[in-house]
């Protein structure tokens, strides 16, 4: 492809909407422009990258033993509505109504589809394991959408869905979905982690995700993970071992109210108090589906709302709002606490099991109750695990080492749904023994638009993006210096033509321009391999061949020009 020819409009300036260095970098080398909140058109060169990274997830999903068939984007709101999804996904559900009236959803995710597809086409073991697959345009109406096409409105996915009929057949299919999820990422030139996951709204049983680990503002995940065995978990899931009591169970110190003017936050109270932060517990006033409870963590923990949520098994869970919790409290928010709270529900994490003597809001503007002790001078109604876990702690499957965290941009997820879907819409097939069972169900997607923008947060430098070999635009980028110069121009169709004879993608930046504006919308673009044609390495019958990602520049014969660009592509695709 010749530059002159392509659309590939480069800006000089950082675009002020993006908040993130690879959403900067695609706009500005001229991949993506927007439309509107979180929807974007792709520019050749982004077409070029999700056309590349789709045919890898294709060769890996056909060679893992999936079909790729093509569902509806509209769908039936009645299918959501007999899943349960129309109330559990809310307000993230692309919403519509037709001339009638009737109710249409633009599919997020097609396991209501899929299913009600294979009902009743289905009816024997023999017809199983069936996974079927497809790429294709989701929307979801994201309630920030941001970072580009890494949390966008519309975007392209590639979602699969496998059937089983038994629990051993299932573990086998999702294992083969978890082997081709290592290869199409690996292949695509990212390696990636896979943790465990929260299931959220999806349901089912258990859930992992595949993580790239970036350590830049765009991974919006953090993760936790134990480098002496193989734990890996999302902070929605992760967990770790309570440490040891904070101090010998015996004798409690009298209860006291102590004034706190104007002390409400977690720092001001314990500098005030002169006492560590995990001396606190906070009560921290939540609604869930329009109840109110109070949750207690220790002061220097964070609540894990995900986790908050799952034990409530509520569909909205937020923080109650200041009203409610004067309401509740008698006092401004900062002076919650769990000592003569009515009417709420007290659900407390197990580490206030190992607490003594502790710190809590008097439920009164401007006081603090001193040294709180459970049981003694309140009752908890629920304890469980509604904390994340900190780095530093035990890990919770060896026992052994500390936790690690990481932040990760996740590029794929996998679901064990078991009968949730299939129960829902009553997809049922006779096995062996005759009986009538429930269809055993997974669903595994993969973000081909957010892996591209991945690749760009995991690739570049402070001149632009750097593409892996095997999703790039285009491999190589001939460069003529100065295209008026005949000698140059000559030279740079020769080799041009004999790459593309050769079955490379090449891109030809025969614009009239400045040598400083070629190369720099080169490295902007990121092309992996650079020729460039100058007139006195010409004279030597030498062009000059620059790799991307290192900056390595050697000099080849101009007759060897197309054996050189083979080996060190191949050489950079194995990196
Ligand atoms: P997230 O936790 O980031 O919202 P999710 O759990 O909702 O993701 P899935 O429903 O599993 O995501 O979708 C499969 C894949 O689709 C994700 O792993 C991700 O790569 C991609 N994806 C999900 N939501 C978006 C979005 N809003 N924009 C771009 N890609 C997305
Ligand atoms: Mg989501």
């Amino acid at each position: 492809m010749k530059w002159t020819e392509t659309y590939i409009p480069t800006l000089r300036e950082d675009p002020t909407e993006a908040e993130i260095v690879s959403h900067r970098l695609l706009v500005r080398a001229g991949f993506i422009r927007k439309l509107a909140a979180g929807v974007y058109n792709y520019l050749p060169l982004m077409q070029r990258v999700l056309l590349k990274i789709s045919r890898i997830v294709r060769e890996e999903m056909n060679r893992a033993g999936a079909q790729e068939i093509l569902m509806p984007v509209l769908q039936p709101a009645e299918l959501w509505q007999t899943s349960n999804r129309w109330e559990t996904v809310g307000k993230e559900l692309m919403k519509m109504k037709d001339r009638h009236l009737r109710d249409l959803v633009l599919g997020g995710t097609h396991e209501e589809v899929v299913t009600f597809l294979v009902r009743g086409e289905i009816r024997s073991y023999r017809q199983l394991p069936l996974n079927l697959y497809q790429i294709q345009n989701k929307f979801r109406d994201e309630i920030r959408p941001r970072f580009g096409l890494m949390r966008s409105r519309e975007f392209l996915m590639k979602d699969a869905y496998s059937f089983d009929a038994n629990e051993e057949s299932f573990k086998i299919s999702y294992k083969k979905m978890i082997d081709a999820y290592f290869g199409i990422f690996k292949r695509c030139g990212l390696d990636t982690k896979m943790v465990e996951s929260d299931t959220g709204a999806m349901g089912g049983k258990a859930a992992h995700e595949f993580m790239v680990i970036v350590n830049t503002d765009g991974g919006e995940n953090i993760i936790f993970f134990c480098d002496n065995c193989d734990y890996a978990a999302n902070i929605e899931k992760a967990t770790s071992i309570e440490p040891a009591a904070q101090e010998k169970a015996g004798s409690r110190n009298r209860l006291q109210k102590i004034p706190t003017p104007q002390m409400k936050t977690v720092e001001e109270v314990t500098g005030f108090l002169n006492v560590p932060a995990s001396k606190l517990v906070k009560t921290i006033l939540y609604t869930a589906d329009g109840k109110t409870l109070a949750a207690l963590i220790r002061g220097d923990r964070q609540i894990n709302e995900t986790k908050l949520k799952n034990i409530l098994k509520s569909i909205n869970l937020e923080m109650a709002d200041p009203l409610t919790v004067q309401k509740i409290t008698g006092a401004e928010v900062g002076y919650a606490g769990p000592v003569g709270l009515k009417g709420v529900k007290l659900i407390g994490d197990k580490e206030l099991l190992l607490m003594t003597d502790f710190v809590t809001g008097a439920n009164e503007d401007n006081y603090h109750l001193i040294n709180v002790n459970l049981e003694r001078d309140f009752e908890l109604d629920l304890v469980e695990d509604i904390r994340n876990a900190s780095p530093g702690e035990l890990c919770p499957q060896c026992h052994k080492d500390r936790l690690k965290t990481a932040k990760g941009i996740e590029v794929g997820n996998t679901f064990m749904l078991g009968t949730k879907y299939s129960r829902a819409l009553n997809a049922t097939f006779i096995d062996e023994d005759g009986q009538e069972k429930f269809l055993i169900m997974g669903s595994y997607g993969v973000g081909i638009t957010r892996t591209a923008q991945a690749a760009v947060e995991r690739f570049h430098d402070s001149s632009g993006i750097i593409w892996p070999v095997p999703i790039a635009p285009f491999s190589v980028e001939v460069l003529p210096v100065n295209i008026q110069d005949e000698k140059q121009r000559e030279a740079a169709f020769e080799i041009y033509n004999g790459l593309k004879d050769n079955k490379l993608e090449v891109l030809l930046d025969d614009r009239n321009e400045h040598a400083g504006v070629k190369f720099n919308d080169g490295d902007l673009i990121g092309i992996p391999l650079k020729l460039i044609i100058g007139d006195k390495n010409l004279k030597d019958n030498k062009i000059e061949l620059k790799t991307r990602c290192n900056n390595e520049t050697i000099l080849v014969d101009r007759g060897e020009v197309q054996e050189e660009v083979t080996k060190v592509l191949r050489k950079l695709d194995k990196k």
